[in-house]
This record gives structure tokens, sequence and C-alpha cells, in this order.
């Protein structure tokens, strides 16, 4: 069984022009992560990327079709049941999304707090975490004191705190320099073979495709037109 698993998904909006046609985002797509995988979703600007990310992490409902994680069908489920989805699911962005007037310790330490853990286990896993990611030192500094690998480090230990299955990664290199972006590509590879967290990247960058995936769907106009090993859907025979 999958861990994600996405069947006939189609994801329409209405048209900012009264009476225009819905636009479609998301277009019959249907494609199988399983647990243990890094996989990559490659696609221009536009191609639906970041609507796939907001299905998967039950943020939206789908238009048709079914979303389901871990055995689950997650659409149709009440909000408080996909409170629970999202625990087990930890994002990371482009733009970081930390806390500004929160230090690097409570940054981390947010997600725990909503989700009501004791002070004393948020302390151990804080610190656990701000190890794993080499940033121990930096538990007292702000977000704007640190360089944009480090906040992405930052945003890397946030993202785990809750202990997820599955690490939603949109985009999250596209700010970074090209040595900086090995850096956290690195890391996330820790993050799966060490934990055994099933990564998705999503990406317009090929390289980082090549740098850290092992399968591809590439997506086009809402679209999946290609998806397989890495390997196979890159090479030109
Ligand atoms: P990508 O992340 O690959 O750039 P998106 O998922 O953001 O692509 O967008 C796919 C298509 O869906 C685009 O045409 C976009 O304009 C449209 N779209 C995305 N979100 C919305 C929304 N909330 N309302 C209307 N149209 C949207
Ligand atoms: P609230 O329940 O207080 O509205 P949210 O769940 O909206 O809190 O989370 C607020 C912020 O915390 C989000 O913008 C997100 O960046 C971060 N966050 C919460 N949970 C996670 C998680 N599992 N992984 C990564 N970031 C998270």
């Amino acid at each position: 069984m999958s861990l994600v698993s996405l069947r006939n998904v189609t994801k329409t909006y209405p048209s900012p022009d009264k009476g225009g046609e819905r636009i479609v985002a998301i277009d019959d797509v249907s494609l199988d992560i399983e647990a243990g995988d890094v996989y990559g979703i490659i696609g221009y600007s536009g191609a639906g990327k970041s609507t796939l990310v907001r299905l998967i992490n039950a943020l939206e409902p789908v238009s048709d079709g079914s979303v389901i994680i871990d055995g689950e069908e997650i659409s149709g489920r009440p909000e408080r049941e996909l409170r629970s989805v999202r625990l087990g699911i930890g994002m990371i962005f482009q733009q970081f999304n930390l806390f500004n007037a929160k230090n690097v310790w409570n940054n981390v330490a947010y997600p725990l707090r909503v989700a009501g853990w004791p002070k004393e286990r948020i302390a151990a896993r804080v610190d656990e975490l701000l190890d794993f990611v080499g940033l121990r030192e930096k538990a007292r500094s702000y977000p704007d004191q640190l360089s944009g690998g480090q906040k992405q480090r930052v945003g890397v230990a946030r993202a785990l705190a809750t202990e997820p299955r599955i690490l939603l990664a949109d985009e999250a290199t596209s700010a970074l320099d090209p040595e900086t972006t090995q850096e956290v590509l690195a890391l996330l590879k820790r993050v799966n073979t060490e934990f055994g967290v099933t990564i998705v990247v999503i990406t317009h960058e090929m390289d980082v495709i090549q740098s850290i995936a092992t399968k591809v769907a590439v997506m086009d106009g809402g679209r999946v037109i290609e998806k397989g090993d890495v390997f196979d859907v890159f090479s030109n025979p």
C-alpha cells in the first residue's frame, strides 16, 4: 500500500470573470508515493505543483477523485480529523515561513506547543532537533540573524518536530545559492535515510531532482505528463 495515493484527482477553481469556464489547476492526476521514497514533482510555473501540495496536505478539498494518505481517504473528512492528518505531514517553504518575532528555539517548539506536548518533552525534542540540523548554538538567535541555509535548517527542524512520516518541500531551495542548495538537499537526504521520512520535493529545477530524488512526476498544464524512476525519465536514448 502506498503512503500517498492520488486517484484521478482533479481540482478546479472558479474563473475570475463571471460565467467563464472554471480554471483547471489539476487535471486527472494519479500517482503513488511509497513509504521511504524521495519523490520529485517537477514542472514550470503554473503547472499545478502548489495546488497538488495543498491537496496532499488536506488544506483544500479535491473537486474530483481521491487522495489517500496511509490508507485513509482524506477527501470529505471533517476539519477536526484533517488536523491529525496534517500533523503527520511536515512542510518547508521557499521563503522559510519562520516567525520573525520568535527565536530559533521557539520557532521549532511552536508546532509542539500547538500539539499540546508537555513542557519537558518539548524541551528535549527541540534540543534534539537543533542538534540534528547543527544549530544548537543558534537557539537564541532570531531568523534575521541567520543565513538562508540556516533559516531553512530551522524550517526542517520545525517541520520534523511532531515526527511526521512525510516531509513536503515546496521550492525549498529556490531562494538559496547552489552551494547552500546542495547543503539543504544533503540534510533532506539524511532526514530520509536516518528517520525513514518520505520526502516529496516540489521544484522547477531539474538539478534538484537529479541531486536527491529517486522517483519523479513531470507536470505540465495540471497533468502528469511523465512519471517513473528519475534515471529513466531523464535519460535520452
Ligand atoms: P505551480 O505551483 O506549478 O506554479 P499552481 O498550482 O500554483 O502551479 O497553479 C496551477 C494553476 O491553477 C494556475 O493556472 C493558477 O493560476 C491556478 N490556481 C492555483 N490556485 C488558484 C486559486 N486559489 N484560484 C484560482 N486559480 C488558481
Ligand atoms: P494554528 O493552529 O495556531 O493556526 P498552524 O497549524 O496554522 O497554527 O501553524 C502555524 C504555522 O506553524 C504555520 O504557518 C507553519 O509554518 C507552522 N507549522 C505548524 N505545523 C507545522 C508542521 N507540522 N510542519 C511545519 N510547520 C508547521
